[in-house]
């Protein structure tokens, strides 16, 4: 060995010395006092492909009918089209929102801008889910949809941005009359007896699955106007906006949520 690599040998051990002493690694520990057995975790049957509901999800369309939607305005059953195995977007009858609540969950929906689309900016096919609608009209927190595949517009506005919050990491939007997915994970904000906020929503979302939204820390609800800001609320329907753009109305297909425990 020569001098240099006497020294690189020195330097070396010194380092694996203080990253085993960061770790406090000891020898001597039974390692079955880490072991961890309860309680198990319980057995889910996935799809039978990804986009298929696992066996723990809550089908709210599976392609036959809207019996799990009402209208926001008025909670009467919901009137956008079916027809085909697809939702389509009905502008003259407003926003729809599911008739069961929820709080934390991993949602699956897929969109599709149609082929003919027209307008530009926020007129170019313009939704959105809600993750909590806690109101009416669009009152709650947007995940935009849109056609971004070829449309400039201000860009935590574009498809998949925290409405006015937070763009998208990246745009994996496909082009109009492909579907397209997104998978979120929800987690509501908690607020203490007297309406305070204790401790704020996180989103992450997955479209066309790639990672777009990564733990995003809310500041409020979503707005067009102002600054965000929370309202209490205990559980939510998820909505689905209706947008008043003249634009040729967008679809969806195959939507489903699970129930996500408080962590
Ligand atoms: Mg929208």
């Amino acid at each position: 060995m020569n001098n240099r690599s006497r020294v690189g040998a020195a330097i070396a051990l010194v380092g694996s010395l203080a990253i085993a002493g960061a770790g406090r690694a000891d020898e001597n520990a039974d390692p079955k006092a880490t072991e961890q057995w309860e309680p198990v975790p319980a057995i889910v049957t996935p799809g039978s492909t990804e986009n298929a509901p696992p066996s723990d999800a809550i089908v709210l369309f599976d392609g036959r009918n809207l019996d799990q939607w009402v209208s926001t305005k008025d909670h009467a059953p919901a009137r956008w089209q079916v027809a085909a195995g697809v939702i389509t977007v009905d502008k003259s009858a407003g926003n729809i929102e599911t008739r069961q609540s929820f709080r934390n969950y991993q949602l699956h929906l897929e969109w599709r801008i149609p082929q003919n689309i027209t307008g530009e900016g926020q007129f170019r096919g313009n939704s959105g889910v809600f993750l909590a609608s806690t109101g009416p009209g669009d009152a709650g927190y947007e995940i935009q949809i849109l056609d971004s595949f070829n449309n400039k517009t201000y860009v935590n506005g574009q498809a998949a941005a925290v409405y006015k919050q937070s763009a998208p990491l990246v745009n994996s939007a496909r082009p109009p009359g492909a579907w397209q997915t997104f998978d979120i994970i929800w987690t509501a904000p908690v607020f203490a007896a007297d309406g305070k906020l204790t401790s704020p929503a996180y989103v992450t979302v997955f479209h066309d699955g790639v990672l777009v939204q990564n733990h995003f820390r809310l500041s409020g609800e979503t707005t067009n106007r102002g600054i965000p800001q929370y309202k209490p609320y205990q559980e939510a329907s998820i909505k689905l906006q209706a947008h008043g753009d003249p634009s040729p109305p967008i679809s969806f297909r195959n939507i489903w949520v699970r129930k996500l425990a408080p962590q």
